[in-house]
């Protein structure tokens, strides 16, 4: 089970005073005690009213859910905007180059 349930009023004060200051929120990240992590819908919904009620430039914010194996097992990334949810797939890095 998920316990990220950040307040997002007090995040968005907290975006608009690093706005003010120069800063851009990128988004947020959090663990998961799964192997394969994966966003839970509460996750998606507290992180797209986030970016709903935020002072932003940026077209989206991002999502990190870290699990309990990584680095075996990396990290989840998704995109985020009021509508839109992007989950990138991960692959594993085998260490050579692409040349
Ligand atoms: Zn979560």
């Amino acid at each position: 089970m998920c316990r990220y349930a950040p307040e997002v009023n007090t995040e968005n004060k907290e975006i608009m005073e690093m706005y003010e200051r120069g800063m851009h929120f990128l988004g947020d990240w959090h663990t998961h005690y799964q192997k394969i992590p994966t966003p839970s819908r509460q996750d998606i919904v507290a992180t797209q009213r986030c970016y709903h009620g935020a002072i932003t430039e940026l077209p989206g914010f991002l999502m990190i859910v870290v699990g309990k194996n990584f680095p075996e097992i990396p990290c989840s990334l998704s995109y985020l905007t009021e509508s839109v949810i992007e989950h990138f797939k991960y692959r594993q890095f085998d260490g050579a180059g692409t040349d």
